[in-house]
């Protein structure tokens, strides 16, 4: 069984529409759970840009289960459910979960604790041996809690836009990009990740 460091991912990657069904396919995975700000979109952006509403569409049509996994509170997590409820996607927000208009409160915790994941796993009804990927922008969240479940694949992808919260702008990313110069085969810049997905 492999060893894992919890902040090391286990495939790195330049963008999420790099991660074709195929790939998935390929190595195991049936779910799709996806960070939203700096993964799908810059942050707290409004709308869903093209090449991204393409992309989930094709991961919907070649069968893939849809998850939103987001730390987004109050009318931001409602906002996520308006956003990707469309492609057929499940919103997991720390206050609960929307299954298309449906909303279940359940107080289950925000990244990097992995309960949103574990729930989107459920849902997801793996049989053994499948996967769910986990897919962020953040080592300190969607790595960290992908890597507490044995589940899960954990996708680093590079930042998408430029925004960020000013707590993770100012702390955050420059200590996730020291430490990254000190991981063996992680991409500490943006302009190192690789074009297509990578195991490491
Ligand atoms: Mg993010």
């Amino acid at each position: 069984m492999k060893i894992r460091c919890g902040l090391m991912p286990d495939v790195v990657v330049k963008e999420v529409e790099r991660l074709s069904p195929q790939w998935f396919k390929s190595v195991g995975v049936r779910a799709v759970a996806f960070d939203v700000d700096g993964t799908l979109m810059n942050y707290h952006e409004h709308k869903v840009e093209p090449e991204i509403t393409r992309y989930l569409e094709s991961l919907r049509t070649a069968g893939l289960k849809l998850f939103i996994v987001s730390n987004a509170y109050f009318g931001r997590a409602k906002e996520l459910e308006q956003l990707f409820g469309c492609f057929g996607a499940t919103v997991l927000t720390p206050g609960g979960v929307y299954t298309g208009e449906r909303f279940e409160s359940k107080n289950l915790g925000s990244k990097p604790k992995p309960s949103m994941l574990r729930e989107a796993a459920q849902l997801a009804k793996l049989k053994s041996g499948e996967k769910i990927a986990m897919v962020g922008d953040q080592m300190f969240k969607d790595v960290l809690s992908a890597n507490k479940l044995d589940v899960a694949v954990s996708v680093l992808v590079a930042r998408r836009g430029k925004g960020d919260f000013i707590g993770i702008k100012l702390l955050q990313r420059p200590l996730e990009t020291l430490i990254r110069t000190f991981l063996p085969n992680v991409p500490s810049r943006w302009y190192d990740f690789p074009e297509e997905p990578t195991f490491i």
